[in-house]
C-alpha cells in the first residue's frame, strides 16, 4: 500500500525552471522501521507530469519507491505537492484532534506521543514502558 509523506519531512529540494520536488526526506523505513534520511534518486528531471524515484534504506538496504505529484497551481513549491512512498510506511500517526482535546491532560498527551515515537522506531521495550506510563496517566486507570 502507498502512503503519503508529510511535507514537514521534506529536508531539501531539487528544482529546475519547471518544478521543485523533494530531494532528501527523513522518514521511517517501510521495511525495518528505523527513521532514516533518504536521498531520492529521481529518474527524470523535475516535471509537472510525474516524478518517480527510488532510494535504498541505509539500515536494511530495502528499496523504497517514491512518486511525487506537482501541484500545478504552485509548481515551484514542493510543500504544496504530494509525495508518496511504496511500500507504505507502517508508522503510526497521532490521533487527529489530540492536541486540541482539552479534557486530556498534558502529561497524558506527552505520554501518548512518547509511546508513539518509541513504537514507530521499533523500540519495543521503550514502547512497553511508555505505554505503562500512558496508562498511569489515565485518570480511570490510575485511581484503581
Ligand atoms: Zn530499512
Amino acid at each position: 500500500m502507498l502512503s503519503q509523506i508529510n511535507p514537514s519531512q521534506f529536508k531539501s529540494d531539487m528544482s529546475n525552471n519547471e518544478a521543485s520536488i523533494p530531494y532528501v526526506v527523513a522518514i521511517n523505513c517501510s521495511y525495518c522501521r528505523i527513521t532514516a534520511v533518504f536521498q531520492l534518486n529521481w529518474k527524470s528531471n523535475p516535471n509537472k507530469m510525474g516524478n518517480y524515484a527510488e532510494a535504498l534504506c541505509p539500515g536494511c538496504s530495502g528499496k523504497l519507491k517514491f512518486f511525487f505529484l506537482v501541484n500545478e497551481n504552485s509548481p515551484m513549491s514542493m510543500h504544496s505537492g504530494a509525495l508518496f512512498v511504496y511500500p507504505g510506511s507502517k508508522e503510526r500517526r497521532p490521533l487527529s484532534g489530540l492536541e486540541s482535546a482539552t479534557p486530556l491532560s498534558e502529561p497524558l498527551k506527552r505520554s501518548y506521543n512518547s509511546a508513539l515515537v518509541a513504537f514507530n522506531t521499533g523500540e519495543w521495550n521503550s514502547t512497553a514502558v511508555m505505554s505503562r506510563r500512558l496508562l498511569g496517566n489515565c485518570p480511570d486507570v490510575a485511581n484503581r
